[in-house]
Order: structure tokens, then sequence, then C-alpha cells
């Protein structure tokens, strides 16, 4: 459900607007999900709205709860019976995130990856990509969680700007006054680097928070990492996080998955300081280390007392650093550690001590 799907039960079914009005404040204030509920609307037409026109254009797969139900994390089915995934997150009392997808899988294979191992089956369109915002303020509501959802990060399976249009058109909407009227720096998108597009964004959306999955402080790793990097290499993404900064005078996240013995040395830790501190607002930059979330590549995590070498010798050198706290188990990690190997299975599920709870 969105602005444009309000416009067309408008439409079709000769609603005059203060019924649409009355949609737009079920969903979106009071977060009624299911038509039958809306009780200031006619018996008959609750029920052919119903049968007709779904809410949403997801419907729930499965979805599982942390131990300590501070992490959600739903399988979501689209009408195409493909499978996307998106996680609420509590990481702070009385703060509920959530992070969506922006496609089915991803075309830009990072070796560390699960959801890169997938492929891209496609795009979401805007109103799949708000609906799992949607889900989420449905779900707080039915589980009766004390909070609202106040944060949304484009960090599930995809590269946002790998689908540029549908990511944008979805932030307008979920900023629309009308409907979601979220706060543009209660969003954030987390990009990969695809240049061209960061500076777009820039553009367009000064307000909304910028994330770069970085990884590597060199432009020979990273390429090994990401191959996102040979097209555009670290010159041009940091000449856009640059930009970004001089424009916005806005934080960028810097996120960087730690790997065993790959980049996680303190030799490396200096590199990668050296190459923030050429930005010149560096004090803008926030490192986020994020332990890596075993999936089936070859890649090993860091383990804790290394991870926490590298964020002091990173601090040291005058950055902001800290290591994203686990919930559940990391499910937050970056840009795509979100994978479906099969209907009902997730490399994320197999080793976290989530459990299913419908
Ligand atoms: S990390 Fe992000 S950009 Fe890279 S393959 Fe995964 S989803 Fe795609």
């Amino acid at each position: 459900m969105d602005s444009e799907k309000i416009k067309y039960l408008q439409e079709n079914y000769n609603l005059p607007s203060y019924r649409c009005q009355q949609l737009k404040e079920a969903f979106f204030h009071k977060h009624i999900s299911e038509y039958t509920n809306i009780t200031t609307f006619p018996k008959e037409l609750r029920g052919r709205l119903q049968e007709e026109v779904p809410v949403l254009t997801t419907s729930l797969y499965k979805i599982y709860a942390s131990q300590e139900k501070n992490a959600y994390k739903a399988l979501l089915q689209l009408k195409d019976k493909r499978l996307v995934e998106t996680v609420l997150l509590n990481p702070k009392p009385g703060l509920w995130s959530c992070c969506i997808s922006s496609q089915v899988g991803c075309v830009l294979g990072c070796t560390f990856c699960a959801t890169g191992t997938m492929g891209l089956a496609r795009n979401l369109s805007s109103e799949e990509i708000t609906d799992q915002v949607l889900f989420w303020q449905f779900f707080i509501k039915e589980e009766k969680i004390p909070a609202r959802l106040s944060n949304v990060v484009y960090m599930g399976m995809g590269e946002p700007f790998h689908n540029k249009k549908e990511v944008f058109k979805s932030l307008r909407e979920l900023m629309n006054p009308e409907t979601f009227h979220l706060g543009a720096r209660h969003l954030s998108v987390s990009t990969s680097g695809l240049v061209p597009a960061i500076y777009e964004f820039t553009e367009q959306f000064p307000q909304v928070n910028l994330a770069i999955s970085l990884h590597a402080p060199n432009n020979e790793l990273r390429v090994k990492l990401m191959p996102i990097n040979k097209p555009y290499p670290l010159e041009k993404l940091m000449a856009a996080i640059e930009h970004y900064i001089e424009a916005t005078n806005r934080k960028v996240f810097i996120e960087y998955i730690m790997l065993k013995e790959e980049n996680d040395s303190l030799v490396l830790a200096d590199q990668l300081a050296d190459l923030l501190k050429k930005v010149s607002k560096s004090h803008l930059l926030h490192v986020n280390l994020i332990v890596y979330n075993q999936t089936d590549s070859e890649h090993i995590e860091t383990p804790k007392e290394k991870a926490r070498k590298f964020k002091n010798r990173l601090q040291e050198k005058g950055l902001s650093a800290t290591i994203r706290k686990n919930l559940g188990r990391d499910i937050d990690g970056a840009c795509g550690q979100l994978a479906l190997k099969e209907p009902g299975r997730t490399t994320y599920f197999q080793s976290t001590n989530f459990v299913e709870v419908i």
C-alpha cells in the first residue's frame, strides 16, 4: 500500500477524497492491517476491497525472533512467489529500526556476501520496498511492542543504487507526509559504491543518511572482495564521499566487515586511517566494524580481540569507530549478508540463536 495505490482505489472504486483520507489514516497512522477492521468504512466496501486489492504486495512466509526478542527477521513472499528478507531490530530501548531489501538477489558478487551468490533475480518495485516497512509497522502493533518504528535502513538484499529508480521513489514515499511521513534523517541507504548514483543521491536526498560498504583500504584488496571496485576504484569512491560531505555537512558511515587474516591487520588499520583522514572533514566519518556472519563463503570472522585492536588503532589515529553490536547474530551487517538457499531456509539462520515464532 502506498500513495499510488490509494489513488488507484480512489479512481477504480469511485472513492470520495474523505474515504481516501480514512484509508491513509487507517494504514499509515493507526497501522490497521486489514480493510475489514476499518470500521469507518461501509461493510460491503470493506469486503470487496479485502477480496480484490490486497493491502500488502507481500505475504508473510516465515518469521523468526531472536531469543532476547530484540531482533526479528521475516521472509516475505512476493506475488511471483520469490522471497525477500527484512529485519526488525531494537538496538536500544525505545528505538526500533528495520533493514529492508531493494532487490531479489544481487548482481555485484561481493565474495563475502550470501546475497551475492544468488545472482540477481529482479528488482523490487517501490511499493514492494515500502511494504516491508508497513509490514513491520503492522507487526509492532499486532505484537503490542510499546514503540514506533523510527529508522529505516536500505541494507538488506541487493544494491539499492542498482535499482535506483524504484529506491529513489520509495524514499520519497517514506518521507511523504500523507503516508509514512518518516524524517529524512531517519532513513539510511547503504551502497557498495556505485559512484554516479552517489552524486545523484546527494543531489536529491541531501538529508538522507549515506553508508558506504568499504571493507578494504586499498584497491588491490578491495577488488578481490568487491568486483564493483574495478569500475569504481577507491579514488572515485572517496571523491564521491568528499562531495557528499561538502554538499550536506552530514556524517557518512563506513561499513567494514572484519575478515580473518584478510582485512583485519593493524597495517590495514593504518592504511584505512590514512585513507579516511584524507577526507577534509574526516570527523564526519564513522567506521562501523562488523563481525562477519559466516556464510558458505571461504571467509572467516575475525576474533573479537583482534577486532578490538583494529578499532583501537583507528581511534588512536583520531577516527570515530565502533564494533557493531550483535543482535541475535548480526543481521544488520552491511548490505546483504542475507540469502535464500531455498524457500524457507536461509544461510543466515543456520548459525543463529533465532527461533521460529510463526
Ligand atoms: S554486499 Fe551488497 S552489493 Fe555486494 S553482493 Fe551483497 S548485496 Fe550485492
